[in-house]
């Protein structure tokens, strides 16, 4: 069957159309430029966005696959985690297309979602896998099986920020614009990335080998730009050498991952592993280290539409049950396996 997929979680209003592996048509719309001014997402403005763009959506991926919506088969929404009211309105509209097609619905987890993002463009994931979840609030290191079946085994998280978070932080503080991550990409390219030395917090440590801290970065960068108002160094420096502790200190504990479980294949997902720096820092020391790496298209690592649709193809072609007809959203759901909202067991 055709699978619609919806995502609505943050700032992205995405709809993917994927059967059996293939993608037929998508659409993303972004509320981004509206928080810009705010300098992070506004939960209100982004679910009222939602509320606009989410049918038009539909329309248009449809559209771009010369479908109707009798063709559609099955429904997966991003159930959690995310913003409550933006969230709502996904599983609402995803709730009442399942219900006038007649249709099986899917809830499922955002993160599976991300983990699921070039299914649609390659292989199928190999089995198991060590993921890096890298985005706007998650910085996760997984165990990671048959996606559609098996429990996500998390190894570490962060401690406080995010690494996307912490991107987006000392962006503002560097007087770079909105959002944080991919200017402070630009502002990288062809820059020192050793004219610096920043920490990088918690490596080396046999007591936390996969656990991450990114807010004493982000104080560091932030004091060193107060104390040196006047620096010989160039912006464009001080940026390359952040961006650098951060990627040394993702990679770093994404191969040990590797090693330390016997895993010679590393998927890395999620917003930041759009960042170009970290794709050529995963590349290079995959390769040295004998670890198999695969990063998804970079338009493929920001939320959209076609991972939760590709997600819920697999789960669609693995057999699994359906959602209850009443899946709420749940803004605050842990990733313990990659669907949500199963029924449960009589
Ligand atoms: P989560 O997936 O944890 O719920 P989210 O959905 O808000 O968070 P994503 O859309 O997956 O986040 O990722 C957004 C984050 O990725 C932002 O913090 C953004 O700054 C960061 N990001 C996007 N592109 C880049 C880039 N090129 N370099 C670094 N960071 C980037
Ligand atoms: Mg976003
Ligand atoms: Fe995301």
């Amino acid at each position: 069957p055709v699978v619609m997929g919806i995502e609505t979680s943050c700032d992205e209003t995405g709809v993917g159309l994927v059967r059996d592996g293939v993608l037929l048509g998508e659409a993303l719309s972004t509320s981004m430029d509206q928080h810009a001014r705010y300098g992070g997402v506004v939960p209100e403005i982004a679910a009222r966005a939602h509320v606009q763009s989410l049918v038009p959506c539909v329309r248009s991926a449809l559209d771009a696959a010369g479908l109707r919506p009798a063709d559609i088969g099955a429904i997966a929404v991003t159930a959690g985690p995310g913003l409550a009211t933006a969230l709502h309105v996904g599983v609402s509209a995803a709730k009442a297309y399942a219900t006038a097609l007649g249709v099986p619905l899917f809830g499922v987890h955002h993160l599976a979602g991300h983990l699921a993002a070039d299914l649609v463009d390659g292989e199928p994931l190999p089995n198991p896998l060590i993921a890096l979840i890298v985005s706007g609030g998650h910085t996760s290191l997984l165990r990671v099986g048959d996606l559609a079946r098996d429990p996500i085994v998390h190894l570490g998280d962060t401690l406080d920020d995010a690494a996307g978070e912490c991107f987006d932080k000392v962006a503002r503080v560097l007087g770079l614009p909105y959002p944080g991550g991919p200017a402070v990409d630009r502002a990288a390219v062809g820059h020192d990335r050793a004219a610096l030395a920043f920490p990088r917090p918690l490596t080396g440590r046999t007591d936390a080998p996969y656990t991450f801290s990114f807010s004493g970065l982000k104080t560091a960068v932030a004091r060193w730009a107060e104390s040196h108002p006047d620096s010989d160094v160039p912006p464009g420096d001080v940026i390359a050498s952040f961006q650098e502790a951060v990627v040394d200190v993702l990679t770093a504990k994404a191969i040990r991952a590797c090693r330390d479980h016997g895993i010679a294949d590393l998927l890395v997902v999620g917003g930041v592993a759009a960042n170009s720096r970290l794709r050529e820092l995963a590349a290079s020391r995959c390769a040295e280290a004998g670890i198999r790496l695969r990063v998804p298209a970079r338009r493929r690592c920001t939320d959209n539409g076609v991972m939760i649709a590709a997600l819920g193809d697999l789960l669609v072609r693995a057999g699994a049950a359906p959602s209850p007809p009443d899946l709420a959203a749940m803004p605050g759901a842990f990733l313990d396996h990659a669907q949500l909202g199963l029924p449960t067991p009589a």
